[in-house]
């Protein structure tokens, strides 16, 4: 089969590799029809992520058809389309019984990382019965691939983790698929208020259309006075980050209004100046997480009513066979004007 591989910081390769078999009785073999590329992806090939080794299929994120299932699995069986998601989960061990299914002792994210992923023509999904969705009938496949990763990271890790209330005023730093779906998800509680702030004017353009009530360029380095003035001097009640840079997160820590959250989403390599002798009076909340994928079920229950569109999000779509220039694309994603690219092979 095709499979898109790691060859090392800054090389990946389209490669013909072994079809996956069953290697447990919990796992299950899904021919993948719709894939995506997630920021992470990028960060992988840019070295950032050395646990991934040389040869290692990328991608996390899908939707496809049951193969074959191995014999401890019950829940699903060969032609039952499935979504996958992110997080690999026994269901048994102490994180897992906590609901922290990042934190499996036998999975959390593996998919493209520690095991063979998802951009591929066939994936092995270990403990099947716990990481995999059905399919409702009836729903656009391309929506579903945003519950993979994105959508259950944007909800739980910003939103839920702020605690984003009725007429709170939230502010989300970084217009990405993430911080995009933060906006969209963040709406399902009636916040007064969401600043969306980004470098590039057609992502804020898009968040505009998605439910943001403002947009701000931070281009001239000017975004915490002018988040400020907004708000009368008072500050928000939650800061999204979703970009994962010290500058981002400078942004987010100065524009607290005392009692407010700073829900960090966003993946950081490099220290950040955490200016506590400010923040320890104003009674602020920081939290960081991975995502648990725990919500998947309501996220899904949310797009086949359609009080979710998250296809929304997707600007570009390619046959898996193209890969390597959907790749080109979404790694030049301002001049391409690109948020979520869709591979498809069905
Ligand atoms: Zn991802
Ligand atoms: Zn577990």
């Amino acid at each position: 089969m095709k499979a898109l591989v790691y060859r090392g910081p800054g090389k990946k390769e389209w490669v013909d590799k072994p079809k996956p078999t069953i290697e447990k009785p919990t796992d299950a073999i899904v021919r993948i029809t719709k894939t995506t590329i997630c920021g992470t992806d990028l960060h992988i090939l840019s070295g950032d992520v050395p646990a991934v080794t040389d040869g290692r299929t990328l991608g996390h994120e899908g939707v496809g058809i049951v193969e074959e299932v191995g014999t401890a699995v019950s829940s699903f069986k060969p032609g039952d389309k499935v979504l996958l998601s992110c997080i690999t989960s026994c269901g048994r061990c102490e994180y897992c019984k906590k609901g922290m299914y990042a934190h499996c002792e036998d999975g959390g994210w593996i998919l493209g990382h520690l095991i063979d992923g998802t951009q591929a023509e066939y994936v092995r999904i270990p403990h099947a019965d716990n990481s995999m969705y059905h399919v409702p009938e009836g729903i656009d496949d391309e929506a579903l691939v945003m519950l993979s990763d994105i959508l259950p990271t944007g909800l739980e890790i910003g939103v839920l983790n702020g605690r984003v209330q009725p007429g709170d005023v939230v502010a989300i730093i970084g217009a990405g698929p993430i911080g995009m779906s933060a906006l969209l998800t963040a709406q399902f509680y009636s916040p007064a208020e969401i600043i969306m702030v980004d470098l590039d004017d057609n992502r804020l353009q898009m968040a505009l259309s998605l439910g943001a009530t403002r947009a701000i360029n931070s281009s001239d380095g000017k975004a915490i006075e002018k988040i400020m003035e907004l708000t009368g001097g008072k500050g928000v009640d939650v800061a999204i980050e979703a970009a994962g840079f010290p500058a981002t997160f400078h942004i987010c820590q100065r524009i607290l209004a005392p009692g407010g959250r700073l829900a960090n989403v966003g993946v950081h390599g490099k220290p950040v100046d955490l200016q506590l002798q400010e923040l320890w009076i104003r009674n602020v909340t920081i939290t960081t997480g991975l995502v648990s994928t725990n919500t998947t079920p309501l996220l899904l229950k949310a797009v086949t009513s359609k009080k979710l569109q998250p296809e929304k999000l997707i600007t570009h779509r390619f046959p898996l066979d193209d890969i390597m220039k959907a790749y080109d694309v979404f790694s030049q994603a301002a001049k391409e004007k690109a948020m979520k690219v869709i591979l498809y092979a069905d």
